[in-house]
């Protein structure tokens, strides 16, 4: 047979990839010719970018590459083992002791990705007898590691108190346990989850409380220590997870709680006991990245600076930020909601052509009819590049009959 001759093993794939490019939402992968940063190349083209999770600018700070670089001269580019049988070393005790301390818990375990941390976590504490409540725009992390549990899951409407309450009084009676779990930031429309009303239901009836906090580590709370200390929840949040891989600027997952809870993940976290631990480098970096939390707070400062500007601008011009369907974003994510998911498409290779990355999200990552370009502003955008970022959106915009003209 010859290499060319298709094989129908998996020719159903390649039926799906011609039904995406039908429906105008098939993408290609934009590649990254430099650095992270507000502007930079990709695919040979110079953009201003507003797409990436790099909140704090430090996925290229001077100190984080120092830092990565001295543990990889000092301790090699590898762990070698999974946490569980060699591969722990001092440093990566020290950024679960740092990050604990951080976040004032007792104890705090790094799974490799906050993916692994959510699914690992979620899908461990939980067995077929017990229940999950899940926020509809929860991450699919979490909606995976419901799935890993066996536990029946209820999905309560978008932050509706209301409704999760409705399902809790259903099930209160039955002899499982119950987890209450919400997004701290939801990621595609950049509103917070309701964490004090929800931690009220899950005192009111017992329930497990847990918050996934990925977009909120180091944005929300003091010095970025996250939607639960923003609204004063600590001590009522039974299971924190954070992400080391958005603002902390390299990569990995937390869990953060009780001495026993992190205890019983070393034990019986899928993730953590049959997956290699993070190289040193990436230890180090996140260490010294919660480090310059505590040093540099102007730059969250910045950031909201910069955030504010933006979304007042971009309202001002008469885009649609979700205000809404949904309640309007209220962090550095800012939607914009175009509806149709070739339209969205369309829309954001135009932007790229003229000079701006701003990427669009359509189904499955949203519901249909809920397309978007999806915003992510950074402290390190200067109020130049911010206003060209405006101007390129309010063009574009115009000429596609997305703005009136
Ligand atoms: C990005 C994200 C994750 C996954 O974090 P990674 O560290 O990138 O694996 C989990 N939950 C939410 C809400 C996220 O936005």
């Amino acid at each position: 047979m010859s290499d060319k001759t298709p094989r129908p093993q998996l020719a159903h794939l390649t039926a799906q990839l011609e039904d995406l490019r039908q429906r105008g939402t098939h993408f290609k992968l934009r590649v990254l010719d430099d650095e992270q940063a507000p502007v930079c190349t990709y695919d040979g083209k110079r953009v201003i970018n507003l797409a990436s999770n790099n909140y704090l600018g430090l996925c290229n700070h001077p100190k984080l590459r120092e830092a990565a670089i001295a543990a990889t001269k000092k301790y090699g580019v590898g762990s070698g083992a999974v946490r569980t049988i060699a591969g722990t070393m001092h440093i990566h005790m020290e950024l679960e002791e740092k990050i604990a301390a951080f976040k004032g818990v007792e104890a705090c375990v790094v799974f490799q990705s906050g993916f692994t941390a959510n699914a690992g976590t979620v899908s461990s504490i939980l067995g077929k007898e017990d229940f999950i409540l899940s926020d509809e725009l929860n991450h699919a992390s979490i909606i995976d590691g419901a799935r890993l549990s066996r536990a029946k899951i209820k999905v309560f409407r978008h932050k509706d108190i209301a409704h999760a309450e409705d399902l809790l009084k259903e099930i209160q009676h039955e002899p499982g346990r119950k987890l209450l779990i919400t997004d701290g930031v939801f990621s595609m429309d950049g509103d917070i989850g309701p964490v004090d009303k929800l931690c009220d239901l899950a005192d009111q009836y017992g329930a497990i409380m847990m918050v996934d906090d990925a977009h909120a580590s180091g944005v929300l709370g003091r010095n970025g220590r996250g939607s639960v200390d923003h609204f004063h929840c600590t001590q009522r949040v039974d299971v924190q997870v954070g992400t080391l891989s958005k603002a902390i600027g390299a990569l990995g997952g937390y869990v953060c709680g009780s001495r026993d809870l992190i205890d019983y993940l070393y034990h019986r976290a899928r993730p953590f006991l049959f997956s290699t631990s993070h190289p040193p480098s990436v230890a180090a970096t996140c260490i010294a990245a919660f480090d310059l939390l505590e040093i540099e707070p102007e730059r969250i400062q910045r950031l909201w600076d910069n955030t504010n500007y933006f979304k007042q601008q971009l309202t001002a011009a008469g885009f649609d930020t979700g205000g809404r369907t949904t309640p309007a974003s209220e962090t550095p994510i800012t939607p914009i909601l175009i509806g149709d998911g070739r339209a969205t498409m369309d829309f954001s290779r135009s932007l790229f052509q003229a000079g701006l990355m701003a990427t669009g999200i359509a189904f499955p990552t949203v519901p249909e009819g809920k397309a978007r370009i999806r915003t992510i502003m950074t402290s390190e955008h200067t109020r130049e590049q911010i206003d060209q970022a405006l101007e390129i959106l309010i063009t574009v915009a115009r000429k596609m009959n997305i703005l009136p003209a």
